[in-house]
């Protein structure tokens, strides 16, 4: 079943178009990475699904409903498409998990002590139960993005995209949140990264998606996408970053 399908998705700034007619569906559980290089229009696709940027053209039907319309408030629809971006954001005077509880007590209108057990639960499975209480600065830049993908969750998102989530980590950090990552997975949550991590994105993806000014101009397995690119533009990219 489809959670998100977009269909000719088209966005331009000013007179640079950086999306040109993407079509994607993506299926309950399914990961797809999305890798191409810098300015290939990732972040503006991400950002698009989340409704923080008007789409000129096409369509983007979620759960059902096409968003892309005018009069769709984006609110409600933002709170079911989780979105965690290289740059963590925690709250800095809040410890990791009054950053957790902040949204989802204000939009469900529950108060804390009622959505803590489930929280807690969140900080549990991703190995962060001994954090809660700390505040970001007291934590590596590993745990403050798992801190931040927690928070996400903790808004149960139907799907969840990713930018460059590992980015801005030392090396040594990066494989605590991928494993973050395999872990949703494993949960069979539906999800949308945009990755320079090739490694993972070979081991991990249902579906790579090739993108190239501002178009996707392949995609297929991650066997596929790596060992047989078919078009020339993806040769070049792989063969920029293997
Ligand atoms: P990627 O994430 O693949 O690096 P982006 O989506 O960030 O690519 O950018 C795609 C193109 O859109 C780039 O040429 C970038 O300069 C341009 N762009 C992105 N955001 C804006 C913006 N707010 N205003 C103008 N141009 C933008
Ligand atoms: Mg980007």
């Amino acid at each position: 079943m489809s959670v998100l399908r977009l269909s000719n998705v088209t966005k331009s700034f000013g007179a640079t178009q950086v999306l040109r007619g993407i079509d994607l569906e993506v299926n309950e559980g399914e990961m797809i990475c999305l890798i191409g290089a810098s300015g290939s229009g990732k972040s503006t696709l991400l950002r698009t699904i989340n409704l923080l940027e008007p789409i000129d053209e096409g369509e983007i039907w979620f759960d059902g409903q096409d968003i892309s319309l005018p009069d769709v408030a984006p609110q409600p629809i933002r709170r079911k498409i989780g979105l965690v971006f290289q740059s963590f954001n925690l709250f800095p005077h809040m410890t990791a998990v009054e950053n957790v509880l902040l949204a989802p007590s204000r939009v469900f209108k529950r108060s804390k002590k009622d959505l803590l057990p489930e929280v807690m639960q969140l900080f549990e499975q991703f190995n962060l139960k001994d954090r809660m209480q700390a505040y970001p600065d007291q934590l590596s830049g590993g745990q403050q993005q798992r801190v931040a993908i927690v928070r996400a969750l903790a808004m149960r998102p139907r799907i969840m995209l990713f930018d460059e989530v590992t980015s801005a980590l030392d090396p040594e950090l990066v494989s605590e949140v991928l494993d973050t990552l395999l872990k949703l997975k494993a949960q069979n949550m539906t999800m949308i990264l945009a990755t320079h991590e090739m490694g993972f994105a070979r081991e991990a993806a249902d579906r790579v998606c090739v993108l190239d000014g501002g178009k996707i101009i392949e995609t297929g397995t991650p066997d596929q996408i790596f060992n047989a690119p078919q078009t020339k533009r993806a040769q070049a990219f792989l063969a920029s970053v293997l």
